[in-house]
C-alpha cells in the first residue's frame, strides 16, 4: 500500500489516456478530460473552476464517484465545510478500500476546520485504526493535533498520542544523494518541448524574457501519488496542463518553463526566449525561470529520481546564466501559497 494513495482518491483516471492528439483533444473535451482539467485547477488553487467542471462531468454522469469525491475536495478549499461533508458522505457509498479512507479523511479535516473536535476525532480514528503505518504516518500530525485537545482518557486518543511514526525515507536518503550531487555531473538531458506535443503557443501573449537572474520551483499539487509513469503519460500530463493554462487562463503557453515528471525527467516547457506564468504577477516573473516538479509535495516527499533531476537542472540553470544560490525560491517566497508543498520545501537547500 502506498502511502500517497490514501490521500488521492481522484488518481485513478487522471492518467487515463483520453487525450489523445492535443490539437484535437482541446477542442472535443472527453469526460476524463473533464476531471483531469478539474484536479489540474485543484491543484493550481482554482477550486471554483474545479468545481465548474466537476459538476459538469455529474451532471452528465450522475453515478461518477470520481466527480462525486472531487466536488467534495473542492467544497473543503473553498471553505465550504458543511458541503464538503455533505458531498463525501454521499460519495462514500461509491468508494471502497483507500478511496474510502481519503473520502473519510476528507470528512475529518472538514469537522476539525468547523471546530467539530469529537466529529474531527472519530472520523480520524477510524481510518487511523483501520490503516497500517503508512495510513497512520500519513495523518499522524492531523490526527495528534485533534487528539491532544481532547480528555487522555478518551478510548484512543493515548495509543494515537504514542505513535511514532518511522523516519522518512527520502529524508534519510537525502545526505547520499547530495554526496552523489558534488561529483561531475553527466550531461542534462532535457527533453524537448516537440516531444510532448504541444499546441503552438500563442505568441502574441509572450513576453521575451531577457536573462534570467533567478529560479522558481513549485509543484503541480495534483492528486496522483508520487509513483513513476511512463513517458506517454507524463507528456499527456504536461499537454493538459498547457491545455489548462492556455484555454481556461488564457496565456500564451504552458506557464513553466520546466516540467519534472514522476519518473524524474526533464522537460522543456515554455521556451526560455519568453517569460514565464508561474511566480504570480508581471514583476514576480521577470527573468524568473520556472520549475515544477510534478506531485503533490504538501503530502508526500519527491520522489529520489525527482530530487535528482531538480538538482541536476538547477544547477545547470544556475551555471548557465550565473543565478546565485539565495535566488533560487519557492513559489511561496512570491505570493501566499502552500507550493511548493512542506516536504519540497524543506528540501530546496539540499537541491540548490
Ligand atoms: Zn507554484
Amino acid at each position: 500500500m502506498k502511502r500517497a494513495q490514501i490521500f488521492f482518491p481522484l488518481a485513478s483516471a487522471f492518467f487515463l489516456s483520453a487525450l489523445i492528439g492535443c490539437r484535437s483533444a482541446a477542442r472535443t473535451r472527453t469526460p476524463d478530460d473533464v476531471i483531469t482539467l478539474a484536479q489540474g485547477c485543484m491543484g493550481m488553487g482554482e477550486p471554483s473552476i474545479a468545481e465548474a467542471l466537476f459538476q459538469e462531468r455529474l451532471a452528465k454522469s450522475p453515478s461518477d464517484g470520481k466527480a462525486a469525491v472531487g466536488l467534495a475536495w473542492a467544497a473543503l478549499a473553498l471553505g465550504d465545510y458543511q458541503t464538503a461533508i455533505w458531498r463525501a458522505h454521499k460519495a462514500e457509498s461509491t468508494l471502497s478500500g483507500l478511496d474510502r479512507a481519503a473520502a473519510e479523511i476528507l470528512i475529518a479535516r472538514a469537522y476539525w476546520r468547523l471546530g467539530r473536535t469529537r466529529q474531527a476525532w472519530s472520523c480520524f480514528y477510524q481510518v487511523w485504526r483501520k490503516g497500517d503505518v503508512a495510513v497512520k504516518s500519513c495523518i499522524d500530525s492531523e490526527i495528534k493535533a485533534v487528539a491532544s485537545k481532547l480528555p487522555r482518557e478518551t478510548p484512543g486518543v493515548s495509543e494515537v498520542l504514542k505513535f511514532k511514526p518511522p523516519p522518512r525515507k527520502p529524508l534519510a536518503r537525502r545526505r547520499a544523494v547530495t554526496k552523489k550531487a558534488e561529483q561531475p555531473e553527466a550531461p542534462l538531458a532535457i527533453i524537448p518541448r516537440s516531444r510532448w506535443g504541444p499546441m503552438a503557443p500563442r505568441r502574441s501573449r509572450l513576453v521575451p524574457m531577457g536573462k534570467p537572474f533567478r529560479i522558481t520551483v513549485h509543484h503541480s499539487a495534483d492528486v496522483n501519488g508520487s509513483s513513476p509513469v511512463a513517458w506517454g503519460t507524463a507528456a499527456r500530463h504536461i499537454q493538459a496542463i498547457q491545455r489548462d493554462h492556455m484555454l481556461h487562463r488564457g496565456w500564451g503557453d504552458i506557464g513553466y518553463h520546466f516540467i519534472i515528471d514522476r519518473a524524474g525527467r526533464i522537460w522543456q516547457g515554455r521556451s526560455l526566449r519568453y517569460q514565464g506564468a508561474h511566480a504570480g504577477n508581471f514583476e514576480a516573473n521577470r527573468g524568473n525561470i520556472g520549475i515544477v516538479v510534478e506531485g503533490n509535495f504538501e503530502y508526500h516527499p519527491p520522489n529520489e529520481a525527482q530530487i535528482r533531476a531538480l538538482r541536476s537542472l538547477i544547477h545547470y540553470l544556475r551555471r548557465k546564466y550565473g543565478i546565485p544560490k539565495w535566488r533560487v525560491y519557492g513559489h511561496n517566497h512570491f505570493r501566499p501559497t502552500g507550493c511548493p508543498g512542506r516536504y519540497l520545501l524543506r528540501l530546496l537547500p539540499s537541491v540548490r
